[in-house]
């Protein structure tokens, strides 16, 4: 069973500053924590259906091969919804973390380029990024950050082919190479944090898992415990906006 803690202390503080390789695995938590809704798991926020449908299927690998368009409808909505969302202090903090380390590895869930927005570098995003699009012809990738869309589909600016959102859709796999990046980097890090996320959707749960078979201390940063806790080291209670900032206080 892990430590619970509700804020970062002494030997905490000692553990972050000694760390050599660190890895980061963020998800919805940190995002919910901007105003991004979620859309499965709890909070207030949260949307099953839109316009009627299940998002499971709006966001299906099955309505892209037969509607691309009501896809971009759909994530037309999601993207109008973000326009107004900022980063937050816990993003800002991670973007400061990957300064700090030799060896930093950040990885999201997240589609939301809130890591990006708030200075973060080097972002493997395990199921894309919302603001890119995919060419369904030559599978270029470009950015579309068009907010309405000008063009649905919007167009591949190599082949004038249709395209589709540039992100992970149930029912189809993690885009090549960027899960055994995040991988690797987890059987290098000696510190490991889960943040915002509750890790159970795999394959992005088996992360926490290698890192911990590798000798990793893992902190979870969390509201409430989730199914990670058990394999954590310390779990802390809190939003992330409020925990990560404080591993960068000076200490007298
Ligand atoms: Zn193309």
């Amino acid at each position: 069973m892990s430590t619970v803690l509700t804020h970062v202390t002494d030997e905490l503080q000692s553990i972050f500053d000694r760390a050599r390789s660190v890895a980061v695995l963020t998800g919805a938590g940190i995002s919910a924590e901007s105003g991004v809704p979620t859309f499965r798991g709890g909070g207030d926020s949260e949307i099953w259906t839109w316009r009627g449908r299940p998002v499971t299927e709006l966001s299906s690998a099955e309505l892209i091969a037969t509607d691309p368009q009501l896809v971009w409808e759909w994530f037309d909505y999601r993207r109008g919804m973000l326009t107004s969302v900022e980063p937050n202090a816990g993003h800002r903090a991670l973007a400061e973390w990957e300064r700090r380390f030799e060896d930093f590895t950040l990885v999201t869930q997240n589609i939301d380029d809130l890591h990006r927005a708030a200075g973060s570098l080097n972002v493997l995003e395990l199921h894309g990024n919302i603001w890119r699009a995919r060419c369904l012809r030559c599978a270029s990738t470009f950015e579309a950050r068009e907010s309405p869309l000008e063009e649905n589909p919007p167009r591949c600016l190599a082949c004038n082919g249709p395209a589709r959102p540039d992100v992970v859709l149930f029912g189809e796999l993690l885009p090549d190479g960027v899960f055994e990046r995040a991988e690797e980097a987890a059987a290098r890090a000696d510190l490991f944090f889960v943040i915002g996320t509750s890790a159970v959707v795999y394959p992005a749960a088996g992360l926490p898992i290698t890192a911990k078979r590798r000798g990793a201390r893992i902190i979870e940063v969390n509201p409430e415990m989730t199914d990670i806790s058990f394999i954590a080291d310390v779990t802390l209670l809190g939003k992330a906006g409020e925990l990560l900032p404080q591993f960068l206080k000076e200490r007298g």
